[in-house]
């Protein structure tokens, strides 16, 4: 009997942009883009892993800052293209939205099954001290970590200095500290030390046999109003009187509090009855909103606004473009808004 060589186990690489895809030009001393189809060139050590490695890179590359809704299309679209070509994907891309984009990315991909983990850096990988190096070999051996053949993480996340992370979990909150992101409301998927030490009962799987679905209709017409104490009748009814406005974030205080001036209450009420829709996210870091707990979310909770409870204001953004882009009825907006889609809430 012939035994078959067992199959490499193939990622592709996508560099969108960023710091991580710097190193400086000898001549100009300026930073520039490294060509990432030689990406094993810049980091050797990939070559020990024995994979099938392929690159692709954006061109123009991007810095996330200027990375879009049209931009999670293209990222989509390659994911589409390649889905039965490679095992796994790892994104690189800057960091400052990055938990846009992750979060973006797992509304889009449904039934996703395989691993789409993105990774960047604070620092160029030319650099001597950058954790480039670390958190793009540690993306792809995650990546490629399977069991029983199957992907371990079949999900969109971050990986980053220790941490795996659910991509809609997690948040910038350091432009400083290699640990430039968490996740403040779900455990991180997977603890990177000696050895990377899955968190198994927390990653998410999908229907086995469900066949990967990918939206691209986003409908942008969403804003976020942060509330401050102080805030004016004037700003509130800017935003609301926004032309083509359907979606309302409010990030309110604490558990999903906001003021009970009359006047904001019949605001809101007036945009919801001229058939906007308002999501109730919290501006506190971790914790969830819990409408009616106080006086102050009770009048939010009866004129029809929807908790977002402990959802990211990357995910809440991002969740309500895409089911404004996807959904056939206002209803169904307001019904998938409250429920978890992508394991976003908890
Ligand atoms: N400005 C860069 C970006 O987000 C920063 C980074 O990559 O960390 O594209």
């Amino acid at each position: 009997m012939q035994v078959q060589p067992e199959k490499k186990i193939s990622l592709l690489i996508i560099y969108t942009g960023g710091t991580i895809g710097m190193v400086h030009d000898p001549v100009t001393r300026s930073l520039v883009p490294i060509d990432f189809s030689h990406i094993s060139d810049h980091v050797p050590e990939l070559l020990k892993f024995g994979f099938d490695l392929h690159a692709v890179s954006f061109d123009p590359v991007q810095d996330s800052s200027n990375i879009d809704p049209a931009v999670w299309v293209k990222m989509a679209e390659i994911i589409e293209k390649n889905y039965d070509r490679y095992d796994g994907f790892v994104v690189l891309h800057g960091t400052d939205t990055m938990a846009y984009s992750a979060s973006a990315l797992s509304f889009m991909l449904e039934n996703l099954a395989k691993p789409v983990i993105f990774t960047g850096s604070q620092l160029p990988i030319g650099l001597l001290r950058t954790d480039g190096r670390e958190n793009l070999i540690t993306a792809i051996e995650i990546a490629a970590a399977r069991e029983n053949g199957r992907p371990i993480v079949p999900e969109v996340c971050i990986c980053f200095d220790n941490e795996l992370t659910r991509g809609n979990r997690t948040t910038k909150y350091s432009a400083e500290h290699f640990d430039a992101f968490n996740s403040p409301n779900y455990p991180p998927l997977a603890v990177v030390g000696l050895h990377i030490n899955y968190n198994r009962n927390h990653i998410r799987h999908p229907e086995p046999g469900a066949k990967l679905k990918v939206h691209k209709e986003i409908d942008t017409n969403v804003a976020i109003l942060k509330l401050f104490p102080g805030i004016g009748r004037n700003l509130v009814q800017a935003i609301i009187n926004t032309k083509g406005l359907k979606g309302l974030i409010i990030e309110t205080f604490g558990a999903g509090n906001a003021p009970t001036y009359k006047w904001f209450i019949d605001d809101l009420r007036s945009f919801i009855a001229g058939g906007g829709i308002i999501f109730n996210v919290t501006q506190c870091h971790g914790g969830s909103v819990e409408m009616g707990l106080y006086e102050t979310s009770r009048e939010m909770l009866s004129a029809g606004v929807i908790s977002g409870r402990d959802i990211t204001s990357e995910a809440s953004v991002t969740k309500f473009m895409h089911l404004l882009g996807r959904c056939k009825s206002r209803e169904e907006v307001i019904r998938c808004l409250g429920e978890s889609i992508a394991g976003e809430m908890t």
